[in-house]
């Protein structure tokens, strides 16, 4: 017999994953059943009841894709376009620029509306691409994008898009369960997220919510969606609480029990407390980070408290003090992607990793290597 693979514990405190609270590895022990065993369903009833009290959301069709975030960037772009449809993409980082790769993969014509790395899509400009393309099938931003720390208004194009055929598509990977994520209050057509960010669950599920019209809209589909395994009309079969169960895929079962314990963790603090904790934590960070001589990468004013992004003191090599933050103090800290790749940090707070004793041993650790 071999010894199991030794896994040094780390801080997480990089853009994800983020810290895993033992309750959550607990409940991932629990009995593997079937995915139609009647305390399974249970279970997935349960989760999706939850996710739309997180998602502030009355949307019937609510649940968690199988996959990581990644798979519910496709499933919302896959449900919604046809070849030759238009959709319309902020792209002002790494996750934007994603969208509008599978989208193009998709068939669709993509109309991009490019802001530098660091700053919001002025929603006029979104408001506008769209009365220059009125047919345009979806406009897609990311709420929080996790390459930049920014984070992007909401409200404004998701009033202005309900009175239009336009569905709304928004990436809430990294802002959902660390800052408000209101889907009905803000129109959101068609919204995904990871579970391995502020929700505090291992990767591997990604919770989403499609609106009635967004429903109408795959079902109303000329040609099959391209994805068998993401088609939300197969899936609705399956995870909808009123119809007849139907196999399509077998479901992560033991990722159903993290999340449905992450869930139950979120009720019992409280989604106002937990805002409220990450808003604490994060402008704590920034602060002290700022006080160090470090420069905040994200505009002031749409900074997003769960992933802080800066560039070091006084021109300081990130990726070597990077690495000695890992292997000298179990701390991980990510780098810079795209045009900011070796010019900043990107420092997550996120779920359990949103706590003052993080923001005191990365600080504490940081002193001690820039010494
Ligand atoms: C992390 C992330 C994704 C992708 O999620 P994975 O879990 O890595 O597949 C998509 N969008 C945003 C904004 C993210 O931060």
């Amino acid at each position: 017999m071999s010894a199991p693979f030794p896994i040094r514990p780390r801080l997480l405190l990089g853009p994800g994953p983020s810290p895993v609270h033992d309750r959550i590895l607990q409940a991932m022990a629990r009995p593997t059943v079937g995915h139609l065993d009647p305390q399974f369903l249970q279970v997935m009833d349960d989760v999706n009841a939850r996710l739309r009290q997180v998602f502030s959301t009355a949307h019937p069709l609510t649940f968690p894709v199988s996959g990581t975030g990644s798979a519910g960037q496709e499933a919302a772009l896959a449900n919604l376009l046809e070849p030759g449809d238009t959709a319309i993409i902020g792209i002002n980082g790494v996750f934007g620029g994603r969208l509008a790769e599978m989208a193009r993969r998709m068939g669709a014509e993509v109309v991009a509306v490019e802001e530098t790395w660091g700053h919001i899509i002025d929603p006029t400009k979104l408001v506008q691409a769209h009365r220059d393309h009125p047919h345009a099938r979806l406009v897609a931003v990311v709420h929080a994008e996790t390459s930049t720390g920014v984070r992007q208004p909401l409200d404004e194009l998701g009033s202005y898009l309900a009175g239009t055929e336009t569905l709304y598509v928004v990436d809430a990977v990294t802002s959902l369960g660390g800052i408000p994520v209101e889907v009905d209050a803000h129109r959101i057509d068609v919204c995904y997220s990871g579970t391995q960010k502020c929700l505090g669950v291992p990767p591997g599920l990604s919770p989403m919510t499609f609106s009635p019209r967004a429903l109408e809209r795959v079902r109303s589909r000329k040609h099959p969606c391209q994805s068998w395994y993401l088609d939300a009309s197969l899936l609705a079969d399956y995870v909808g609480e009123s119809s007849e169960r139907k196999y399509h895929h077998t479901a992560p079962i033991n990722m159903m029990y993290a999340l449905h314990e992450g869930l139950v963790m979120i009720e019992e603090e409280g989604l106002e407390a937990r805002y409220a904790r990450h808003a604490e934590v994060g402008a704590r960070l920034q602060g002290e980070l700022e006080a160090r001589g470090f420069t905040l990468f994200a505009e002031e004013g749409h900074r997003l408290p769960e992933l802080t992004s800066a560039a070091l003191p006084g021109g300081v090599a990130e990726a070597p003090l990077r690495k000695a933050l890992l292997e000298r103090y179990d701390i991980e800290v990510g780098g810079g992607l795209g045009p900011a790749k070796g010019k900043i940090w990107r420092i997550g707070l996120m779920g359990a990793g949103a706590t003052h004793d993080s923001v005191d041993r990365l600080l504490a650790a940081v002193d001690d290597l820039l010494d």
